[in-house]
């Protein structure tokens, strides 16, 4: 008989989505002429960049034509994608990584999760997670067994939680408890806070003082607007010899349903054996790359190159701000209504902290009954999310104004 992999059994139900699905279905089986208004979308909303729809047909034509059909191409993605990366993500912002320190692959949640496989299993690292999280992160661990079970109240057992709150600033305060690897995400999602210099120096001095990996995920990096924040953690002197980083092209130029993404692995970067040697990360990633993964189609690696070009990057930028419009139209709504709001300068998603101590169900049930409003209850992304909302800036102009009409006018506070 077959045996399953166990872990999966750990797993929680991911409660949020269809919970979120069922209370929408319920209210509008109730309520049939209701317009609902969807700000909890993490998708994005606008179209791809013009060029990088010119550069997928002129991708397209080349596999058509004899002399230019391309066939298996490399699995860490072809070098003039490569190269565009280095230069202008990274040494632009004085950051010294090698074009052959990046892996072009088709997805941050899937990099994400993959980077386990070349960490030790079981119960070997101490992981940290900040508290509330992208729940893949903590997913991906329980699938891999570096947890025990779930508690009540929804942690699970073996991982460290690191509450990110108002009262800290939304910036993961150090583990007092060593950790092996740390997961931080900047600009974050839920929370909307992006990590400033200082923040990120402290994490690299705590993770080169103990061992610790980072494993930084700046999906969000292009939504930052505030020009004193670090959009990489190789800005920080000394992140090569202790962090992973993951990047896509997902949320920055609307790849949502293209799928590209890199990340990151500095050939200064080891981990340790069971011996005790010093095993570099890179050569580990490079085997597991190759041997699982053929590479992203060379159609959509045009794509992503065109978002270099100095066209792309006006595209890409107009959308971004676009949708910046919309958190500063969707913050200046909420501050006007007496909430206390976060994020939404940085990132595409504001943070509400929820009015007169309601939960964050009790309040996404009165946004959705009041106003017809649908947002993310905080509490789905951990313990310490409870009391807070996420509303999303990934939508239409038109929509988000009548949404903040209906918050201002039938919204009882
Ligand atoms: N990382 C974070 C923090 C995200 O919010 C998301 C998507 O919502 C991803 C990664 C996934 O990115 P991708 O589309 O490249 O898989």
């Amino acid at each position: 008989m077959v045996q399953i992999n166990a872990n999966y059994l750990k797993l929680k139900a991911g409660d949020l989505v269809p919970e979120i699905g069922r209370r929408v279905a319920a209210y509008q089986a109730g309520h049939p002429d209701a317009k609902i208004i969807r700000m909890g979308i993490g998708d994005v909303t606008e179209p791809l960049p013009a060029v990088c729809v010119a550069a997928m047909h002129a991708a397209v034509d080349d596999m058509g034509r004899r002399e230019d059909f391309r066939g298996y191409g490399p699995e860490q993605g072809y070098a003039w994608l490569r190269e565009k990366i280095a230069a202008r993500d990274f040494a632009a912002r004085g950051c010294a990584i090698e074009a052959d320190e990046i892996f072009v692959s088709d997805g941050s949640k899937c990099d994400t999760a993959n980077i386990l496989d070349i960490l030790a299993p079981g119960r070997v690292n101490v992981i940290a997670v900040t508290d509330p999280v992208y729940p893949v992160y903590v997913d991906t661990n329980v699938m891999a067994g570096h947890t025990g079970e779930a508690r009540e109240g929804a942690e699970y057992e073996g991982l460290v939680y690191l509450p990110t709150t108002a009262e800290n600033g939304f910036a993961p305060p150090l583990s007092e408890r060593r950790v092996d690897i740390v997961y931080l995400c900047s600009p974050n999602n839920p929370t909307g806070a992006a990590l400033g210099r200082v923040d990120l120096e402290r994490w690299v001095d705590y993770a080169r003082r103990h061992e610790t990996l980072i494993l930084f995920d700046a999906a969000y990096e292009a939504y930052i607007t505030d020009p004193s924040l670090p959009h990489s953690i190789y800005e920080i002197d000394g992140a090569r010899e202790v962090a992973i980083e993951f990047r896509s092209f997902s949320k920055t130029a609307g790849f949502t349903g293209v799928r590209c993404a890199l990340t990151v692995i500095p050939k200064t970067l080891t981990g340790t054996a069971e011996n005790g040697e010093r095993v570099d990360l890179h050569r580990l990633w490079m085997r597991r790359h190759t041997t699982k993964f053929n590479g992203v189609s060379y159609i959509t690696q045009r794509a992503a190159e065109a978002v270099y070009s100095d066209e792309g990057r006006r595209q890409v930028r107009e959308t971004i701000d676009f949708y910046m419009g919309n958190a500063k139209i969707i913050r200046k709504s909420l501050v006007a209504l007496g909430l206390s709001v976060y994020g939404g300068v940085n990132a595409p998603y504001v943070w509400v902290k929820t009015p007169g101590g309601l939960t964050s169900w009790e309040f996404f049930d009165k946004l959705l009954g009041e106003a017809h409003v649908v947002g993310t209850p905080g509490s789905g992304f951990g313990q310490a999310g409870e009391g807070y909302f996420r509303l999303s800036s990934f939508n239409s102009r038109e929509n988000v104004l009548e949404a903040m009409a209906r918050l201002k006018e039938k919204v009882r506070l």
